[in-house]
């Protein structure tokens, strides 16, 4: 029966200190059945096939040794849309859905025909999004990774936005057009710190963590590619951790406005709103 099935994988997960063991195992029946939530919720005595529990503990296997959910099952959830990940990419966490959410606070026109880029695209999430949200713009997305691009493609794709996106395989460095609106989540983790980082964050692409000796290595890259890049009174907004809750200072001796912080829903400092003068 279904739902004994899941309780003992809860048991099994919570032996090897998994967070958020039920939903876990929950998600993870879900996946193998390929059904919705909801029908393992109306349906707690369904008898799982044997195949389908021998695939289930597989999968709770490789949780329990580390492996991020999201690698699992392939897919991630991002400002209510699902996104394909692997090892390759970063995965979309909740806490970048604050750069979607001050984007739209200071483009406030749906209707605007924006010309967006994303530095450092990665899954492709944030200029997903924000092609979702902004119906008449069009982006870019650049990212170093091949692999990584691969993936980009396969998520606007899904989201069928290949009609309004572009994805450049190579540096932001690179980049030679100008927009209205640059996003990026670079990596910004201090190299020293990458080892203490959780098991599962450890199972993520370096290339998207490893921020350089002090953290800012990318962001003093992007703020000489905003000049140029960046329409003049137009904005860019970037991500930061916990290292970068000074970069102001960095963004004002570039030449640029620093306009202010946005904090994440734990109080962190998370974005970075900086204007083109
Ligand atoms: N937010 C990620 C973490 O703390 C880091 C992402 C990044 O470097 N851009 O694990």
């Amino acid at each position: 029966m279904v739902q004994a099935v899941i309780y003992k994988g809860v048991k099994f997960l919570s032996l090897y200190g998994i967070d958020a063991p039920y939903l876990t195992s929950e998600i993870v029946m879900q996946h193998v059945l390929g059904v919705e939530i909801s029908f393992i919720v109306a349906n707690p005595t369904y008898p799982v096939p044997i195949s389908k529990e021998s695939e289930f503990w597989q999968l709770l296997n490789k949780r329990a040794k580390g492996y991020p959910l999201s690698h699992i099952i392939g897919k991630r959830e991002f400002w209510s849309n699902d996104f394909i990940v692997n090892q390759d990419v970063l995965d979309p966490r909740p806490d970048s859905e604050t750069i979607i959410e001050t984007v739209l606070k200071y483009y406030t026109n749906k209707k605007q025909r924006l010309k967006i880029a994303d530095f450092g695209t990665g899954t492709g999430c944030l200029l997903t999004v924000l092609l979702k949200e902004y119906q008449y713009s069009v982006g870019i997305g650049f990212e170093k990774s091949f692999k990584a691009c691969r993936i980009a493609y396969q998520n606007l794709k899904r989201h069928n936005l290949l009609n309004r996106a572009r994805l450049f395989s190579s540096s932001w460095t690179k980049c030679h057009m100008q927009f209205d609106l640059i996003v990026s989540n670079p990596p910004y983790i201090k190299r020293s710190k990458l080892k203490f980082l959780q098991d599962e964050v450890q199972k993520e692409p370096n290339i998207a963590l490893d921020g350089g000796i002090n953290g800012l290595e990318c962001y003093t890259s992007i703020f000489v590619m905003l000049q140029k890049c960046l329409k003049k009174n137009c904005f860019a907004i970037l991500e930061i951790g916990e290292d970068q809750s000074g970069i102001d200072k960095l963004v004002r001796s570039y030449g640029l406005a620093f306009l202010e912080y946005v904090y994440d829903l734990s109080g962190m400092k998370r974005c970075v709103v900086i204007k083109h003068v």
